[in-house]
């Protein structure tokens, strides 16, 4: 493809995207296919000479849409949000034609420049505390993009473990590191996200499961308990994993308890995973979900969940970006340059060397929207959620089952496991809506989240009359 095809073709996808999201209701939500269904329709090798760009186009609607979930369908309200929006598309655009691979300074400065800039600006925004921010006099932290949530638990983790295993080296330096490494005890809630789980088994951590309470939140006392029961037993706390904003409900862990815990034990490091509802506290009003973060180490929120961003954008700030660095640092000849004492390389904060231009999408979403249009699209779903959460209410055949603090409402026919089961599956099946479940202290429950961007009232009618309409079909033929 030449410079006049590509301005030609690319100003067709930008059509192609439009129409697509225009017209999104028209399609069913989700895909009615059987797995290996594309297997049938491409052939076995990759094409030898090239194909034409109108035969390629013509595929993605006759071959790859079928097989599509349409996460930005205003039936979607499945897992949480993937943010959408054309300043972040079109950010995404340019940072693919620019094309640079900013892994330090050097490689391109403008990339690792914007990049602080921007997460300054977003850890101002939703009120994360000076000491995370980078841009102040005498300043230890600062804000890196990673590609995921997990990824950030991973790096935080991988972080702590070499805090951990430096001060015990200090003071056992005959013993193995090995050994050292087996000592140590990371903690979570049963809530917290199964990255977590993970997390724990790439650094070849243990990892202890706590029990929350009956809000779904991780307390100090539980946490205490936990950590003193295993200092006792020889084993070291290094490490906790806290939500705000848990996946199965939107369920908040006691930060301000568990950092007072946390404080009592040297040298542990506290991370708080606010992947989704952290987005939220660029709102005043919901400020108050962050009480307590002054004692964490690190916290991430995910933009490309609740913040109009396209995946991938994941935000993680720390409070000493050097505990950070030193646990990842390696430093080969070829990717030294004259300014590293001054400057900040973000090779050294993640698991990846190559990174893309990611913070451009960002800028682009703080600056077309302003932070007031920020805040107005989060109390728009919000408020959304609220009306479905008053709809539930009022039929007394439902309950709900947690808050309702965001976008996320967890509700339940009042009967059995499995007349909820069979609710969901008749639902999801008929492609008018697209839901999930999840379980918090084996109750399952339904998810229902507000997802699409420009979500309106009309929508929680008709997805509540769906949902009504099919809990009606199913009691009666229980009945029958
Ligand atoms: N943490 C929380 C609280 C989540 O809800 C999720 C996913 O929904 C994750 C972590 C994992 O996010 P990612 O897909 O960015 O790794």
């Amino acid at each position: 493809m030449d410079s006049t095809e590509f301005s030609y073709y690319g100003k067709e996808m930008v059509d192609y995207i439009k129409n697509y999201v225009d017209n999104i209701r028209t399609r069913r939500v989700t895909p009615n296919i059987e797995p290996g269904y594309l297997k049938k329709l491409l052939p076995e090798e990759a094409p030898y000479h090239p194909e034409k760009w109108d035969d390629i186009m013509a595929d993605i609607e006759e071959k790859i849409m079928p097989g599509v979930t349409h996460w930005q369908h205003p039936r979607f309200h499945a897992y949480f949000p993937s943010g959408n929006s054309y300043p972040s598309i079109m950010a995404d655009m340019l940072s693919s034609g620019i094309g640079c691979i900013g892994f330090s300074w050097a490689a391109s400065p403008a990339c690792s420049e914007l990049e602080t800039i921007v997460l300054d600006w977003f850890g101002k925004a939703i009120g994360l505390p000076n000491q995370f921010l980078s841009s102040l006099p005498d300043s230890q932290g600062g804000g890196v993009i990673q590609t995921s949530a997990s990824e950030c638990t991973l790096v935080a983790m991988l972080a702590a473990r070499a805090q951990a295993i430096k001060r015990l080296k200090q003071h056992h330096p005959y013993v193995e590191e090995g050994v050292l490494l087996s000592k140590l005890m990371g903690y979570c809630s049963r809530e917290a996200h199964s990255s977590v789980e993970k997390g724990a088994m790439i650094s070849f951590v243990k990892l202890r499961i706590l029990e929350p309470d009956d809000n779904a939140s991780l307390t100090g006392e539980t946490l205490r308990m936990a950590m003193e029961e295993d200092e006792s037993n020889g084993l070291v706390p290094f490490f906790v994993s806290t939500t705000l904003g848990t996946t199965s409900c939107c369920s908040f862990d006691n930060i301000k308890e568990i950092g007072e815990v946390v404080q009592n034990f040297p040298c542990v490091w506290l991370h708080v995973d606010a992947a989704y509802a952290g987005n939220a506290f660029i709102c005043p009003e919901l400020k108050y979900l962050l009480e307590g973060i002054e004692s964490a180490d690190s916290f991430n929120t995910n933009p490309n969940k609740f913040l109009l961003t396209n995946f991938d954008c994941s935000c993680m700030w720390v409070r000493d970006r050097y505990k950070l660095t030193s646990a990842l640092v390696v430093d080969p000849l070829y990717l030294q340059h004259g300014y590293s004492n001054s400057t900040i390389d973000y090779r050294h904060w993640g698991v990846p060397l190559s990174r893309r231009f990611r913070s451009l999408k960002l800028w682009f979403v703080f600056r077309s929207y302003g932070i007031s249009g920020l805040q107005a699209y989060i109390r728009h779903h919000i408020k959304l959620a609220k009306k479905f959460e008053a709809l539930v209410r009022k039929d007394s055949r439902f309950e709900l089952c947690h808050k309702v603090v965001l976008g996320l409402v967890c509700f339940r026919l009042k009967g059995s496991e499995k007349l909820n089961e069979k609710l969901l599956s008749n639902i999801n099946e008929s492609g008018k809506l697209h839901m999930v479940p999840a379980s918090v202290k084996e109750r399952y429950f339904i998810r229902f989240c507000v997802v699409a961007q420009h979500a309106t009232e009309e929508d929680i009618h008709y997805a509540w009359e769906v949902i009504t309409d099919f809990a009606t079909d199913l009691l009666d033929s229980t009945k029958a």
